[in-house]
């Protein structure tokens, strides 16, 4: 698989996938009655890219069922932390939806709305990306919010 790049409105700076991640992404399309997985979205700042470089896996701790996915918020806390030491700074959250081409659920939309609002960082956006289940085509839903709205992006396939 190959890297993704998406641009950022009415600004210079775009956002990678590295190929890598869209692997990782790749290995955990929800299939059959498996229950959503989910974690955070780690990226190194080397301007105007932002470059998504590390995701976290599901932790044992998170709650998950087929369409619904509650993260352990205090070990998210600690990673983020953690990695901000090694320069991989919190961007964002990825969840799985047991759907072909994925799209938010009112929730997902409120819960990023909510950790912009709440959590403690320098960033104009948060970034979410919804992995889709389609076994010959990894779609993956990509947006960006604030804490008022949020902007879809698609993928730059130049
Ligand atoms: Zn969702």
């Amino acid at each position: 698989m190959k890297h993704r790049i998406y641009n950022i409105p009415n600004s210079e700076q775009q956002i990678l996938i590295t190929t890598d991640v869209v692997e990782f992404f790749g290995t955990y399309r929800q299939q059959g009655a498996e229950a959503e997985s989910g974690g955070l979205l780690f990226a190194e700042f080397d301007f105007p890219i932002i470059r998504i470089v590390e995701v976290s896996p599901p932790q044992p701790t998170d709650k998950r069922w087929r369409t619904l996915f509650i993260p352990n918020r205090v070990f998210q806390r600690q990673l983020i932390k953690q990695r901000f030491k090694k320069g991989h700074h919190f961007v964002g959250e990825w969840h799985t939806h047991p759907q072909g081409k994925p799209s938010p659920s009112t929730l997902d939309l409120e819960s990023m709305a909510d950790s912009f609002l709440k959590s403690k960082h320098e960033l104009n956006y948060f970034i979410m990306i919804i992995i889709g289940n389609d076994i010959h085509n990894l779609e993956l839903w990509f947006s960006v919010h604030n804490g008022v709205d949020y902007y879809q992006l698609k993928e730059n396939k130049d």
